[in-house]
């Protein structure tokens, strides 16, 4: 962290409809992964910033409530509009500040897209229900209310469909918004702010402001904020779980992840080959869905060859370029912590059986890694254990499916789980018994779309209602119950 350099440009924060500087000086280097060139410097802004965004907010939120909500609706068909106008720049801002290839981006932005056409059903959504007759002359009817101002709080590895999740959804119900993006990769959520103001949305609405703890602490401790939407490592989904719970808010923080992808004997080992691929490799390894961990059941030589074969045939690269697949870490420090990785998976007895690090050589500047397998590993092994977030695949072997549901019931993660086989009784048994809460049948990312909520179990999230469909809903809604009697 050091004080503002004159030549890269410091991002402003979005507070009551105007780009304001934040209070506080120090700022931090947004850098290019797949070059470490400074591309933006983003301010470490204070608590007393958040109070002022919080304030905005509040104000905001007065009219806001009682703005009808076919209104607020339209708001978001017209920003719907001018995001799919700019599909192609906002993608290429992923790239940019993520690293991921353009058409994971592209792609990232469609789903970011989705969330805003879930949110345009907000007249539907919002419905109550009623019954006429609860007793004789008695009716009862429900209402919901918005909760008034929101904080969300997201990570590095979507910057695009991450904030996507949270601010259309909870504005289309008519909360006001906090979003407080990850300090890594800030650039897009000035852009979304842009577009936003663009569609008309009235000023205080949606607020951003950048920087890292102090902000995360502000956005928890001030009382005007009814919920907090958070996104990121486990570590910190608790502790942001915790604080906020503590002080009377509502809370969902979805965590890490270690996804296990089972291959069943029966399986078409080359397609689940580039399924594996393409989810444990692409965006290098960091996606909360990617696949870490790979059940060979059986005697299964023909697909770890299968797999290997892929796995040299990856592209790495620039996520500019198209043939890309494997794209950089975030930081240094993330690929350093992988070599770590790497080095206590070789000291715990896991037979390497593809290292990635031989790649390294080929790129001078940038984070990259290639794609390192290990085979043999077990349960107890740190690589086994930790969700790692990097571009290397674990395989571990079982007899049968059971001993594969075994392994993941074992992880104290519960976001993803995949199968690969042809068996309808192995479908149906991977289906009631896999202890996850996004399962994949021959699927490499089953990842949810925004009408369904995102539904990771275990220490892959914290508190009851998830993101997205109606869970969302119920989530940045109140509920009014109205008990009435016409016999007087
Ligand atoms: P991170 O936890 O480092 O950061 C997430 C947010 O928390 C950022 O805005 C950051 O500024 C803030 N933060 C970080 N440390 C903090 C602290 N000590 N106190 C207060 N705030 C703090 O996560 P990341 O590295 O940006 O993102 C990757 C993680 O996010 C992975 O663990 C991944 O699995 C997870 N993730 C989960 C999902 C899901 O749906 N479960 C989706 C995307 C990412």
């Amino acid at each position: 962290m050091t004080v503002i350099k004159k030549d890269v440009a410091v991002l402003k924060n979005f507070i009551g409809g105007k780009w304001v500087d934040s209070l506080s000086s120090q700022t931090l280097e947004v850098l290019n992964p797949a070059t470490n060139e400074e591309i933006a410097r983003v301010p470490i802004s204070t608590k007393e910033d958040v109070a002022m965004a919080v304030k905005a907010a509040k104000l905001a939120s007065e009219t806001w409530k009682k703005t009808p909500v076919p209104k607020r609706a339209r708001i978001l068909y017209k920003y719907h509009t001018l995001l799919s106008d700019n599909h192609d720049e906002l993608a290429r801002l992923v790239v940019q500040e993520n690293g991921k290839s353009f058409k994971e981006a592209y792609g990232e932005v469609q789903r970011g897209l989705e969330c805003v056409e879930f949110a345009c059903g907000a007249p539907t959504l919002m419905m109550g229900e009623t019954l006429s007759g609860i007793a004789e002359d008695i009716d009862s009817e429900m209402f919901r209310y918005p909760l008034g101002v929101v904080g969300g709080i997201t990570p590095f590895n979507f910057p695009m469909m991450v904030p996507l999740w949270m601010f259309p959804l909870a504005i289309a119900c008519g909360n006001t918004f906090v979003l407080k993006p990850s300090e890594r990769t800030p650039i897009l959520a000035n852009r979304l702010a842009e577009l936003l103001t663009e569609a008309g949305m009235p000023d205080g609405v949606f607020n951003v402001v950048h920087g890292a703890h102090d902000v995360v602490n502000g956005l928890l401790e001030n009382k005007d904020i009814a919920a907090i939407s958070f996104v990121g490592s486990q570590p910190v989904a608790k502790y942001v779980y915790q604080q906020a719970a503590s002080q009377g808010k509502r809370v969902q923080a979805l965590s890490g992840a270690k996804n296990h992808h089972i291959v069943m004997p029966d399986a078409d080992f080359n397609k689940a080959a580039e399924h594996i691929i393409s989810s444990a490799f692409g965006s290098a390894g960091q996606r909360c869905m990617a696949c870490s961990a790979v059940v060979v059941v059986g005697d299964n030589e023909e697909f770890v060859k299968a797999l290997n074969k892929k796995a040299d045939e990856l592209c790495i690269g620039d996520g500019m370029d198209e043939e890309v697949l494997l794209t950089p870490v975030i930081r240094k420090e993330n690929r350093e912590k992988t070599l770590g990785y790497i080095e206590k998976g070789i000291q715990e007895g896991a037979s390497l059986i593809r290292d990635g690090r031989k790649e390294m050589e080929d790129f001078k500047e940038g984070n990259f890694l290639g794609a390192t397998i290990f085979d043999h590993v077990t349960p107890e092994m740190t690589i086994a254990k930790e969700e790692m977030f990097a571009p290397i695949l674990s395989l571990l072997r079982a007899e049968d499916l059971d001993g594969g549901l075994d392994y993941i019931r074992q992880s104290r993660y519960g976001n993803g789980a995949t199968i690969y086989t042809k068996d309808a009784g192995a479908v149906r048994q991977f289906r009631e018994e896999a202890d996850a809460g996004m399962l994949g049948i021959n699927v490499g990312v089953p990842a949810t779309m925004a009408f369904f909520p995102f539904s990771g179990w275990k220490d892959s999230f914290y508190g009851d209602m998830h993101v997205n469909g109606k869970d969302g809903v119920n989530f940045y809604t109140r509920k009014k119950m109205i008990t009435s009697r016409f016999d007087f």
